[in-house]
Order: structure tokens, then C-alpha cells, then sequence
């Protein structure tokens, strides 16, 4: 067995069967998806539009495409054909456009809205008052070609695992809250934990962990 396959089946095996795993394979070769795929793991994730098209014209067409990263409405149309889920859902605009691109395609497209959990400036997100706008909104509901899956978040970068565990606490209180209140069972997912912070994710409630370095290595960026 390769190591990112091997990589893989550790994780699987600490976790529990209600959490899926999504190796991370943003800024890895193609050589490396491949290795893990042909030991039948067939799931990835990619935080980049360009990347992520790339590497699913190029690699076997049953792979289950994550989208995690930020996405520019102008990029959904490239994605829209075959992503499995976009995990990073952060405006109205990003939710029309889906919609849009999603019915061009014929299909239905699956999406998580991305909270803002972070003390970080940076980290896209909603705050909690604009999602409750959206879904109080009577356009929301006239979306047929999107089907909101869930939250996601991205805790602060920090060796406080206290204040992950209490980002990811607040998260997953939120996402009780809109399942209860507006939707069905068909809103399921916390997408929540990477590799330094997926234990704590778990304990928490996730039901997706998004890992990347732990499997593939640390990672090189050119520039
Ligand atoms: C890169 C990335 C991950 C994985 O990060 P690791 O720390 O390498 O596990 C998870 N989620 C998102 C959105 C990412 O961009």
C-alpha cells in the first residue's frame, strides 16, 4: 500500500462510521490522488477552481469532487457539471449563481454555507444574522437547483484548543438551531476539523473532516 493510502486508512480507522473523511489534495500531483485511488479511495477535495478542473479532467471520472476553498461566482460554471458538494457557500450572489449554473447543468447542487467562526479577519464566512436573512427570504425558497447539505467552518489558527473547541461548539449550535427551525433531514453535515484540529472537531459533533497535510505531507507552495 502507498503512503497516502496508508495515510488514509489510519484516519478511518480512529474515526467513527458517521464521519466521512475528505483528503485534502490541493497543491499535490496528480501521481498521489492516483496512488490512493487505485487502493479504492475515491473521495478528495480541492480549495481551488483552476486546480480542482484540472485535476478531475485528468484523473478517473468516478472521484467524488469536494470543493472547499473560496469560489468566485465567474468559476462556478467550470464546477457545476460534476462537484459533489461546495463546502464554501459564503454569499447570496455565490447561492444565485449556483442555482443558475446548477440548472444549466441539470443538475442539483449540493452546498454547505460557510460560517465565520474565526477570530481571524481573513477566513471567509457568514456571520449567523446574514444566514438567517437568506433563508428568511422568500427568493431562497424559489432556489430548485440547490440543496443546502449543512454548515462549514474553519476554526482559528491558534494552539488554544480551548477556543477551537468553543468555535467549533458555537458552530455546531448554529447548525442545530437552522435544522430544527427551517430545514429537514436532508440537512445533515458539519463539515468542521483539518489536521490539527479534527479530534477536537469530532468531539464536537462533525460529521465531515477535511484533511489534507496529515495525508499528503506538508505542503510546497511555488511562486
Ligand atoms: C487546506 C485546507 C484543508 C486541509 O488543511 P490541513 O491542515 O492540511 O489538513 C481543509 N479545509 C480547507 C478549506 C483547506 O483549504
Amino acid at each position: 500500500m502507498g503512503i497516502v493510502a496508508e495515510n488514509i486508512r489510519k484516519i478511518l480507522e480512529d474515526i467513527p462510521d458517521h464521519v466521512k473523511l475528505i483528503p485534502i489534495s490541493k497543491t499535490m500531483p496528480e501521481e498521489k490522488i492516483l496512488e490512493a485511488w487505485s487502493e479504492g479511495y475515491k473521495v478528495f477535495g480541492e480549495n481551488k477552481v483552476q486546480e480542482l478542473i484540472r485535476k478531475q479532467e485528468a484523473l478517473p471520472q468516478d472521484i467524488e469532487w469536494h470543493m472547499v476553498g473560496h469560489v468566485q461566482t465567474n468559476k462556478v460554471k467550470y464546477i457545476a457539471p460534476f462537484v459533489h458538494l461546495v463546502h464554501g457557500v459564503d454569499s447570496f450572489k455565490l447561492i444565485r449563481v449556483i442555482n443558475k449554473e446548477a440548472d444549466k447543468a441539470g443538475r442539483i447542487l449540493n452546498c454547505l454555507f460557510q460560517m465565520h467562526i474565526a477570530t481571524e479577519e481573513t477566513k471567509f464566512g457568514f456571520d449567523q444574522d446574514e444566514v438567517l436573512a437568506i433563508i428568511n427570504s422568500n427568493e431562497f425558497y424559489e432556489l430548485n437547483n440547490i440543496r443546502i447539505r449543512g454548515v462549514m467552518g474553519m476554526a482559528t489558527f491558534t494552539r488554544d484548543d480551548k477556543q477551537i473547541r468553543r468555535e467549533f461548539r458555537n458552530l455546531y449550535h448554529f447548525f442545530n438551531k437552522l435544522k430544527n427551525e427551517y430545514f429537514s433531514d436532508e440537512f445533515k453535515e458539519v463539515s468542521m476539523g483539518m489536521s490539527g484540529d479534527y479530534k477536537i472537531a469530532i468531539e464536537e459533533g462533525s460529521t465531515m473532516i477535511r484533511v489534507g497535510s496529515l495525508i499528503f505531507g506538508e505542503r510546497h507552495y511555488h511562486n
